[in-house]
């Protein structure tokens, strides 16, 4: 199957933090797959900055180096050479004003070229930033800025970092990014729900007895020690990623794929989410924080080793039963689960669908399962429909639950473009439908501070759990109490 490419116009790409982990090893990777399909339209430009000094050829370079390391089979040689030649260098302090007449003086100077600015650096760099952009007067009516996660550690510190970006970009061009949102398998969420005669009428409560997201990290904290600690899973996967997924998953219909119709009704299902505070937070809630144990390449140390503290009551796993208050859900438990060092590496979306009110078939057939909706985000995108079939052959009336399995990659033949390729193209083309609004951010926090401070107000520590397995026995309780099962027996 062919891939149609839509070339974007002529831009220039801003990149503060340009030689974080973040730019090397996923925003240039992403560019440079755009580029080698032809996406991008002369003159662009994109230009890297930090506080470090770099020859421009030097620069070059290294992105070149990292291409090699990061852009997978893609990294051809002569193209490299090619693409490294839209780069160029600002040595910038964003706490200094030097450096900022040298950005000016690369950029573009058409007030109607594209002029898009990166945030790739320390969140509590973004109001700074802002603010040096606008005193440098760079904001041209076709700029533009993407915010990179996380934003704030709580619903005050998102809205005063929102202030301050709202100050000197209006909210059409302010791009949040939440890579999730870019992915292909994500996307799909819309196309399975909406595009398909088969499921809407049974996306609500009478039909569908739990939703289950797992997003499940094999890894670690990688060296993120410091900001780990003060964010733990709740707030560096929960309030973002897994809510943007739930959001997608129970929102309405929107009256069309424009970038407000879409997360107006995100921003409902938000609005929606029964509270979960001090009064039952022990309830729905289980936080967990590994321990030593298996990891992929042998044993791992425990969290408190690897941040190097002993009280440390970060959690690095989260289970939730989330209810959605509305006519459409009211009944059907949202359970979300993620954490580092599980078992493997895995996220998805599991739409189970009530028992059947009465069987015909003899005990002797077997059990009848639910039918189970998965849609895996990574790895091995695709779709899977479990259903109960007769077993081939003779026997009887043998029943097997068995999946209707889609791996995306044997159907579409083409390449998968990675988040970022899809966010960035996105932010180009000035369309912010997978972008989060600065409401839904906010809406997201105000659920999420009152578990916040409830957990602060407990004695309770997180519960301990081996590295390599699937979390603590609390998180298992939370659904097996209720007469259902997470679903890595599926997997
Ligand atoms: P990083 O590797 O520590 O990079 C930080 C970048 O900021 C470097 O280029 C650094 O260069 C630059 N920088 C630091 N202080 C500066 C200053 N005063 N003025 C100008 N530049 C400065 O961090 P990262 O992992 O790329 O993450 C960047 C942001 O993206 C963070 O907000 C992070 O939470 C978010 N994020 C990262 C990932 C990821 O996969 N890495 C994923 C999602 C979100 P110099 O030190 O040379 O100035």
């Amino acid at each position: 199957m062919a891939s149609r490419i839509l070339k974007v116009p002529p831009f220039d790409l801003a990149v503060f933090g340009g030689t974080g982990d973040l730019a090397y090893r996923k925003l240039y990777p992403a560019l440079f797959h755009r580029y080698i399909d032809g996406q991008f339209t002369a003159p662009s430009k994109i230009i890297g900055m930090s506080r470090q000094a770099f020859e421009q050829d030097a620069f070059r370079a290294k992105v070149a180096g990292a291409l090699k390391r990061f852009a997978g089979g893609a990294a051809a040689g002569s193209t490299i050479d090619e693409f490294v030649q839209m780069f160029q260098f600002v040595t910038l302090d964003v706490e200094s004003d030097e450096g900022w007449d040298e950005l000016k003086a690369s950029l573009n100077p058409d007030p109607a070229a594209v002029r898009a600015f990166y945030l790739a650096t320390r969140p509590d760099y973004f109001a700074a930033i802002a603010k040096k952009i606008a005193a440098h007067q760079l904001v041209t009516p076709s700029a533009r800025i993407i915010v990179e996660k996380p934003i704030g550690k709580d619903g005050a510190s998102a809205a005063r970092t929102n202030d301050a970006i709202g100050e000197v970009f209006s909210e059409q061009q302010i791009f949040r990014i939440d890579h999730y949102l870019g992915k292909e398998t994500v996307q799909n969420l819309m196309a399975l729900r909406f595009a398909n005669a088969l499921f809407e009428p049974l996306w609500n409560s009478a039909h569908i007895d739990h939703v289950e997201v797992t997003v499940a990290e094999s890894i670690g904290i990688e060296g993120r020690a410091r900001y780990y600690e003060e964010a733990g899973a709740l707030r560096d996967m929960v309030q973002n990623h897994l809510l943007q997924l739930l959001c997608l998953i129970a929102m309405e219909p929107p009256a069309s794929l424009d970038a407000d119709s879409v997360r107006d009704e995100k921003l409902k299902v938000l609005k929606a989410l029964k509270p979960v505070d001090a009064s039952n937070a022990a309830e729905v809630t289980v936080r967990g924080q590994y321990r030593a144990g298996a990891g992929e390449g042998g044993a791992v140390q425990g969290y408190c080793e690897d941040v190097g503290n002993n009280y440390s009551k970060t959690e690095t796993f989260v289970a939730l039963k989330v209810e959605i208050a509305n006519w459409r859900w009211a009944g059907t438990p949202f359970y979300l689960r993620t954490g580092k060092r599980l078992p493997k590496r895995i996220s998805e979306v599991t739409v189970a669908f009530r028992e059947i009110p009465h069987s015909i078939f003899p005990e002797e057939s077997g059990i009848i399962r639910r039918t189970r909706l998965v849609i895996r985000l990574q790895p091995d995108e695709g779709i899977k429909l479990w259903l109960m079939l007769k077993e081939p052959g003779a026997g009887g009336m043998r029943l097997q639950h068995a999946p209707l399995d889609m791996n995306f990659a044997d159907v579409f033949s083409i390449y998968a473009p990675e988040a970022y390729e899809r966010l960035l193209m996105d932010v180009i083309r000035g369309n912010a439908t997978l972008f989060m609004r600065r409401d839904e951010v906010e809406a997201a926090w105000r659920w999420i501070d009152p578990i916040l401070e409830a957990w602060a107000h407990t004695e309770d520590a997180p519960r301990p759990y081996f590295a390599g397995t699937w979390g603590p026995a609390a998180a298992i309780a939370l659904v097996v109490r209720e007469g259902r099962s997470w679903s890595e027996e599926f997997a």
